[in-house]
């Protein structure tokens, strides 16, 4: 049986991290980072979303701000909000909640933050310097990831290395980051074939597909090291019961708050890998951890603040 790789406790030291560097930046300059989210529209996912990073900013003394916009707000109203903030110098990251509705184009309106300020790391100049290896803002939940297998000694050079999905968000800048760090990788999607004989190849397999627990024992190799980076929701004991199995803490929130998270992954992959990340408290709160240390980390950079 495999260990259960806690994004949470690593997330809870580098938000440990980011505040003593905040603190210190605060005596040095007396000014603190600043950081912007947009919401549009009524998702509650969103709300939610924003909410907590708000939250853990306001916890490390980082400026912050939740900029709402109607659902059928125009583009330019959006893309002239962005500009502003662009020039605001004491903004030094925006943030654009997605999804966003369905007549906004996401790339178009994330193609408009300063690449400087673009913390999600999103904007095509900074996924270009991913790409070259250059320095740059990097997407929040592949760089927690790297930080995870890293703090835990997990070798990722010469090993071979499966991402399931290719989204901008997660698969695409995942597989980038794993192959700066030397490791053989392989994409996996929904037109891949024989999903399951590539991912049991692995020895760091990568999930983030947003299919609820369709990550089997079959789909991983033994001791392989399985980072589940989905997040579904379900609202009923039935779904739960034939999708996940029986569960108490899990059967107790849906009784309570009407719904539980589960991952990509079935849990019983521990009984195969050597680790596998929770769903919650694996790769969620690193997200947001790598959130506010690109937050620093764009204040630091647009003031040439060098360590
Ligand atoms: P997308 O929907 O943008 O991408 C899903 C990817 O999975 C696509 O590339 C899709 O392939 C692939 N896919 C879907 N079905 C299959 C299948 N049957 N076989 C193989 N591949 C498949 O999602 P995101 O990347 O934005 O997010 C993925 C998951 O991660 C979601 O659950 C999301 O909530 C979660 N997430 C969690 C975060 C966290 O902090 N924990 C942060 C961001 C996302 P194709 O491209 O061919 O359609």
């Amino acid at each position: 049986m495999g260990e259960w790789l806690r994004g949470d406790i690593l997330a809870g030291e580098i938000k440990e991290e980011v505040g003593r560097e905040v603190e210190k930046l605060w005596e040095k300059t007396g000014r603190v980072p600043g950081l912007v989210g947009i919401l549009i529209g009524e998702n509650p996912s969103s709300k939610i979303y924003l909410n907590i990073k708000s939250r853990e900013c306001d916890k490390l003394k980082i400026m912050s701000e939740i900029k709402k916009f109607p659902a059928d707000v125009k583009e330019n109203e959006v893309m002239e909000e962005i500009k502003r903030l662009n020039e605001n110098d004491n903004v030094d990251g925006i943030l654009v909640q997605l999804p966003i509705p369905p007549h906004l184009d996401p790339l178009r309106i994330i193609e408009l933050i300063s690449p400087e300020k673009d913390v999600d790391g999103f904007h095509p100049v900074n996924l270009g310097n991913l790409i070259l290896g250059r320095e740059g803002l990097r997407a929040c939940t592949p760089s927690g990831i790297m930080e995870l297998l890293k703090r835990n000694s997990i070798p990722i050079k010469g090993k071979r290395a499966v991402v399931v999905g290719r989204s901008f968000i997660v698969g695409k800048p995942m597989g980038i980051m794993l192959l700066n760090e030397d490791a053989t990788v392989t994409y996996c999607h929904s037109k891949t074939e024989n999903l399951s004989e590539v991912t049991s190849s692995a020895d760091i397999l990568i999930v983030a597909m947003g299919k609820p627990c369709f990550i089997k024992e079959k789909f991983v190799k033994e001791g392989a090291v399985v980072v589940d980076v989905g997040v579904n929701s379900i609202t009923s004991k039935e779904d739960l019961l034939s999708l996940y199995g029986e569960d108490y803490k899990k059967i107790k929130d849906i009784e309570e708050k009407g719904s539980t998270l589960v991952g990509d992954v079935h849990p019983e992959v521990i009984n195969k890998a050597s680790y596998l990340t929770p769903v919650p408290g694996g790769v969620g709160p690193l997200t947001v951890a790598f959130l506010l240390k690109n937050t620093l980390k764009a204040f630091k950079m647009r003031r040439r603040i060098f360590d």
